[in-house]
């Protein structure tokens, strides 16, 4: 029979099209990650021993600990930089301000009541006051601040949402105090978030990143303003002075760390890219108790489903290495804002630019055990092979489900794809923020009793899978035209 060379030629082009998904790796896969190993992570990381794992107790550096003797057990690498398999996060706890004013004209506003300390340390200002619309450069840009307190519409024109707020705030901060601002005192208004819970929520403790603070850091205050009747006031050219006082604001170190163990690839042109599987390791701690159940927190889901994909990971790569290297990260204080991710980022122990993708591994749990929910999925170039990944084991990939939750800037993902590295979050099936959701997420009972072992498994073999098939694509993914961090990761790689 004659060959038929245009045959061939589709069936070899089928191939390459479609990700080869080899049956030995599969099945490889299934014999070293055993159900029995699953369990024991999961029952020790979300033990009621652990206590919730909050950032700043001991229990959590005991997590720390086991996560790092498991890495240990299976032959992974301390990085060089680290302390062993630790990376000290710099982390502090800021105690609100005892008391706090503002006064301006005839108004005196009051540290809770309408009056909320963002940042700055104890201070006393007396100045000039000065509006300038959303204090944007472009506003900045006609006035003379210098010296003076500048008052200002919180967020910006086309984002007036509480989140925008936040993001936009800081760089307001620093182009103030840039151009000599004194102060800068923010309008709130917003029907989303009330002052109350704004208040309750703010003015507490918070865990922040010890960076070093900036000679030009200048306070950042919040004045409520729901019925933007004080905007007029502000707004009126009349001048006038302004006082602020802050009083009896503390901080303490809180001590934090990250744990990090790499697994070098066999590919001598390839071993020097690296993947970073992350997940963070610790979670909320202990509540009040109701009397009917225990108050502990035991973040079975949140993240010791992730932590024991990455320790099941490390078992099958410390036995089938891939051709790129992987750099095992279990991140500290997520539930505090991401910062042991943050910090990793900004004190990276390995170049950023040999990260060639992240993928990290954290969830709100699971109500589709027939899925996994990617985070991201369509954002790079390693769509197909997360997608082929998960087949082998019944599981379908399925993208974010919930754009309006911003699911990808609410975890460490968020941390590398911000310095240009294409990450995705490969989380439990979850379909919608439904009552399945709900029951679980961040209560008590997200513990290893109401968890399906059996689903858990397939799970953290696709992760093992996918990460297997990015280690080993011949070109590394990038993100695709036109996302949001392509910029960013042009300037990383140098393209
Ligand atoms: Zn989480």
């Amino acid at each position: 029979m004659k060959i038929d060379i245009k045959k061939i030629a589709a069936l070899f082009l089928l191939k390459v099209c479609f990700v080869s998904v080899s049956l030995a790796q599969v099945e490889e896969i299934k014999n070293t990650i055993q159900l029995n190993e699953i369990e024991a992570h999961l029952r020790f990381l979300a033990s009621d021993e652990l206590r919730g794992r909050d950032t700043g107790s001991p229990e959590l550096d005991i997590a720390a600990l086991y996560i790092a003797e498991v890495f240990r057990s299976y032959g992974l690498q301390p990085v060089q930089g680290a302390e062993g398999f630790y990376q000290p996060v710099q982390l502090i706890a800021e105690k609100p301000p005892a008391a706090a004013t503002f006064a301006y004209q005839d108004n005196v506003f009051t540290l809770g009541e309408d009056l909320l300390i963002i940042s700055g340390d104890s201070t006393e200002i007396q100045a000039p006051v000065l509006y300038a619309n959303y204090a944007l450069p472009e506003d900045l840009a006609k006035l003379d601040i210098k010296g003076k307190i500048v008052v200002a519409k919180a967020g910006t024109p086309e984002q007036s949402n509480p989140q925008s707020f936040f993001f936009s705030s800081h760089d307001k901060q620093v182009n103030v105090a840039e151009k000599g601002g004194l102060a800068l005192v923010e309008l709130y208004q917003s029907e989303q978030i009330p002052w109350s819970i704004l208040v309750q929520y703010l003015n507490a403790e918070q865990l922040t990143l010890y960076e070093e603070k900036k000679e030009q850091e200048i306070p950042l205050l919040w004045l409520n303003d729901p019925q933007e009747e004080r905007l007029s006031t502000f707004q009126d050219k009349k001048k006038g002075e302004g006082m602020i006082n802050i009083a009896g604001k503390e901080s303490t170190p809180i001590p934090a760390k990250n744990v990090a163990a790499f697994i070098e690839g066999t590919d001598p042109n390839l071993k020097d890219q690296y993947i970073i599987l992350s997940a963070h390791y610790d979670h909320v701690g202990v509540g009040k108790s109701d009397g009917v159940q225990d108050s502990i927190y035991n973040g079975a889901r949140d993240n010791g489903i992730g932590i024991t994909a990455l320790l099941t990971a490390a078992d099958y790569f410390s036995k089938n290495p891939p051709q790129r290297s992987l750099l095992f990260l279990a991140v500290t204080a997520e539930e505090k804002g991401m910062l042991g991710s943050s910090w990793y980022a900004n004190h990276p122990l390995l170049p950023l630019d040999q990260m060639v993708f992240n993928m990290n591994t954290d969830g709100a749990g699971y109500n589709d055990t027939t899925k996994v929910t990617v985070i991201g999925l369509e954002r790079t170039t390693a769509e197909k092979e997360i997608q082929a990944a998960t087949e082998p084991f019944g599981l379908t990939a399925i993208t974010d489900p919930a754009p309006e939750q911003n699911l990808y800037d609410r975890s460490d993902n968020v941390s590398f794809a911000a310095k240009g590295i294409p990450a995705v979050d490969f989380a439990p099936g979850l379909t919608a923020f439904d009552q399945e959701i709900m029951k679980h997420y961040h209560q008590v009972t997200d513990e290893i009793e109401t968890i399906n072992l059996n689903y858990v498994e397939k799970f953290v073999e696709a992760f093992t899978l996918a990460t297997e098939k990015i280690a080993n694509m011949p070109e590394h993914p990038f993100w695709k035209q036109g996302d949001k961090y392509e910029s960013a990761g042009k300037d990383l790689y140098g393209k």
